[in-house]
Formats: C-alpha cells, structure tokens, sequence
C-alpha cells in the first residue's frame, strides 16, 4: 500500500493513519506450516517537528512446528514498527529509515522489511520442550520412553558387567 503523505510531509504535528494487509505474495517462513490469520498492520506517519515518524502494530496468527518435538501449535505474532521516513536516507545501511517516493510511502516495503527482519527463524512449543528421542522418535513431552534417558558410555559398560555375573 501507498500512503498518501502531502497532507503530512511539510506540517509539524500533522499525521496520517493506516490500516491494511501487507502484500506478502505467499512468502515463506521457516518452522510456519500454515496462516490463521494474515499480517495485517496499524498506524501512523507523524510529522513531529518535521521529522516524519512511522509507528505501527503488525500482527498475525499462524501454526508453526516446533523445532524439537515437530507438534504443531498456534503463535500469536506481534510485532512494534518504528521507522523514520526521510526524503534521502544518507547511509542506506541504517537501518529503520526508508525514503519517500516523492509525497509517499511504500508501506508494504517498511513492513514486510520489518517482519522479515524480526521474524523467529525457529518456534519452539514452549522453552523447555523436551523433544523427540533420538531412537524411538517418541516425544518425550509426554513421557519418558522405554528406552531410557540417553546413558553415560561408561554407566552401561558397567551395568552390562553387573547384568553379566
Ligand atoms: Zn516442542
Ligand atoms: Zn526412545
């Protein structure tokens, strides 16, 4: 989405506001399996003394698989914008300034630029997700499983010592 900016650029405490649906185009993320409900951003460009500000709540709900034990969960998404616009951006490394195409703004650039930049590479379905054994497979949130806790090399040499007299 273009926003319109005339009414803002050149008047200190002027302000436009937003509401849209960035144009993703069926980008993909790493660990989502699918989109509950999509990227869908609020907020507004401030002219605060003629610096132009943009502040925005980007949000979404998807299913993402966790990256240990592979059980599918809902995340809720949620992420703060804060970007200046400038006209000129000197350094085009800085981050968190984008230029102005004339009197607007390409919001789906600051956008998506920002989702993909703050976006988790791996979700995990909670901090302390014990995973998959690594021999049986079973997920060991619900429970050890028969083959044990991974043992000490030199614990089962002396077990199958005992197990042999
Ligand atoms: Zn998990
Ligand atoms: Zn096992």
């Amino acid at each position: 989405m273009r926003l319109d900016l005339r009414e803002v650029i050149n008047i200190p405490g002027a302000q436009a506001d937003f509401d849209f649906m960035p144009e993703m185009n069926d980008m993909e993320f790493e660990g989502i399996s699918s989109v509950i409900e999509p990227f869908h951003a609020v907020g507004t460009v401030k002219n605060k003394a003629g610096v132009l500000e943009l502040d925005a709540l980007v949000t979404a709900r998807f299913r993402c698989v966790c990256a240990r034990c592979l059980t599918e969960f809902e995340h809720p998404f949620k992420l703060d914008v804060r970007a200046v616009l400038a006209e000129d951006v000197q350094d085009e490394y800085e981050s968190d300034i984008y230029t102005l195409e004339g009197d607007y703004i390409d919001l789906d650039e600051v956008i998506i630029t920002s989702i993909v930049l703050n976006i988790e590479q791996r979700y995990l379905c909670s901090e302390d997700c014990r995973g998959l054994c690594g021999r049986c497979g079973k997920n060991l949130n619900d429970g050890p499983c028969d083959c044990g806790v991974e043992k000490d090399p030199r614990l089962a040499v002396l077990e199958q010592l005992l197990e042999n007299n």
